[in-house]
């Protein structure tokens, strides 16, 4: 598991990061004068580079320059962005006939002003991308906060937005980002110049942060965290489903809010499917990332692999069997095995989310009982099922089937890439960051009545002289 160090610098300097860098990209300019931070390569926690975070100076600094800008913004300026070709041409509000004669309603929908945008570590651009592309085109600023464990992602897509403001004249303050922790977060939160705040990450922090900005009637928008699960029917593709599960279970070391971390087999396929599973669980390569066939890199950090291990502990506990797996590999990086457990549906441990590939495998006996197991979570981001039974997926996808946001049929949870833009409900948040009328949530409808006559049918029968 030796690291491609040199691999990793060349990629720092192609997207134009040092040994140490600034931070904040405010009113226009780099700075920071927060603390400094190193990335970890998480196969060996080596350090990568160095990032001075943001303090509440930069932060108070970079909002106010935001806030002025968002007055510019507003206007045809968001034609220079290559998104708003499609987007900006159907912000569209109605015209509305009224009952009353020369009168008329109208819908407008006008920008907010600036969208505050906090984002988990695990999607550390792509999140970005479904609140930012959208927010902009909408007239909006966007002031972005990233995780503080991947602040050279943050700055080295800073560089490509403000790249894109400077070659068309713009102010930087357009976009406003800074690397830090909670501290800058609470910052967005409690900020009234703020009217929207977009968090994605887990539902815990997700709450406190809705509370603060519900506090101050500012509008929340939340994409927090998954407990997903795949059902395999009685009449499956076997192969098709095995290879999906593998994917969701075992794919970005099952750190993705949409990773399958419940499996619920029909009692007649349960040994069958099971079987393969544990074998091709032990095929899987572990590795580093940069090397090629490499299924299962590394958690992320030294503390999401001593996460792993305690989740494991309590599993055991609560009368898991573990049928793979179940250990950390003892190495430099942040390496774990991929796991398979065997467990009650209503164990404490399957209601939360242990962020890395562990598997809980359950059996049922008919599909209602399975939607019921599918439903029994607290989160409801993602859910698959496999069958080819269209009463069984018409049942599914219905008002008595999945109760997640994202409902799928022969597809893994995470089979869609922009799966989590399309948000999940219950204590996943309610968000929809993405998708076809996401863009109203980042503007706010006026409901105009224009009256084009000289008569006010109102008032009636008063002389007012
Ligand atoms: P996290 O909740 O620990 O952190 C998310 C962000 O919140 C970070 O930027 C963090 O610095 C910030 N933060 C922490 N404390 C804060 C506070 N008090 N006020 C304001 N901001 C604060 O999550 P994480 O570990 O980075 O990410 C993993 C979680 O995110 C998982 O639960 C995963 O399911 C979820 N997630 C959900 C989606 C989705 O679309 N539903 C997508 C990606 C990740």
């Amino acid at each position: 598991m030796s690291c491609a160090k040199k691999a990793y610098e060349f990629l720092l300097r192609e997207i134009g990061l040092g040994p140490r860098n600034l931070g904040c990209y405010v009113n226009g300019a780099w700075k920071a004068r927060g603390p400094v931070v190193a990335t970890l390569n998480p196969a060996n926690n080596q350090v990568i580079a160095e990032v001075v975070e943001g303090s509440l100076e930069d932060y108070e600094e970079g909002m106010q320059a935001c806030f002025d800008a968002a007055k510019i913004w507003m206007q045809e300026i968001i034609d220079m962005c290559d998104f708003a070709v499609g987007l900006s041409r159907q912000l569209n509000g109605l015209i509305i006939p009224s009952e009353r004669p020369n009168h008329m309603m109208m819908e407008m929908w006008n920008p907010l002003g600036v969208v505050g945008v906090i984002t988990a570590f695990n999607f550390p651009c792509a999140v970005l991308g479904w609140n930012a592309c959208i927010a902009l085109v909408c007239g909006n600023c966007v002031v972005w906060k990233g995780a503080p464990t991947t602040p050279l992602v943050t700055i080295a897509m800073t560089k490509l937005v403000s790249g894109v403001l400077e070659k068309n004249n713009l102010p930087g303050s357009i976009f406003t980002s800074l690397c830090g922790g909670p501290e800058i977060g609470q910052a967005i939160a409690k900020d009234t110049r703020i009217p929207l705040v977009s968090f994605t990450g887990s539902s815990k922090v997700g709450l406190m942060v809705q509370q603060t900005v519900n506090a101050r009637y500012g509008k929340c928008l939340l994409e927090l965290s998954g407990n997903n699960a795949i059902i395999v029917m009685d009449d499956a593709d076997i192969q098709l489903a095995v290879r999906s599960v593998v994917f969701a279970a075992v794919g970005t070391a099952g750190q993705r809010c949409t990773t399958c971390r419940r499996l619920l087999l029909h009692e007649s396929i349960y040994k069958k499917v099971l079987d393969q599973l544990v074998d091709v669980y032990k095929q899987v390569k572990i590795g580093d990332p940069l090397e090629k066939g490499t299924l299962l890199g590394p958690l992320h950090t030294a503390a999401s692999k001593e996460n792993f291990e305690k989740g494991i502990e309590i599993i055991k506990s609560q009368g898991g069997k573990i049928l793979a797996g179940g250990s950390v590999i003892e190495s430099e990086g942040n390496f774990v095995q991929p796991t398979i457990v065997e467990i009650s549906s209503k164990a404490a441990v399957v209601k939360e989310e242990l962020f890395a590939p562990v598997l809980y495998v359950m059996k049922f006996q008919t599909l209602k009982e399975a939607i019921e197991i599918n439903n029994s979570v607290s989160q409801g981001l993602s859910s698959s099922i496999f069958t080819r039974r269209p009463d069984v997926i018409f049942k599914w996808t219905g008002p008595q089937g999945s109760d997640c946001g994202i409902v799928n049929v022969n597809i893994p949870t995470n089979g869609a890439e922009i799966g989590g833009a399309f948000g999940g409900e219950k204590a996943t948040g309610g968000g929809r960051e993405a998708g076809s009328d996401s863009w109203k949530q980042y503007m706010r409808r006026s409901t105009c009545t224009i009256n084009y006559g000289s008569e006010l049918p109102l008032a009636q029968g008063i002389n007012f002289g």
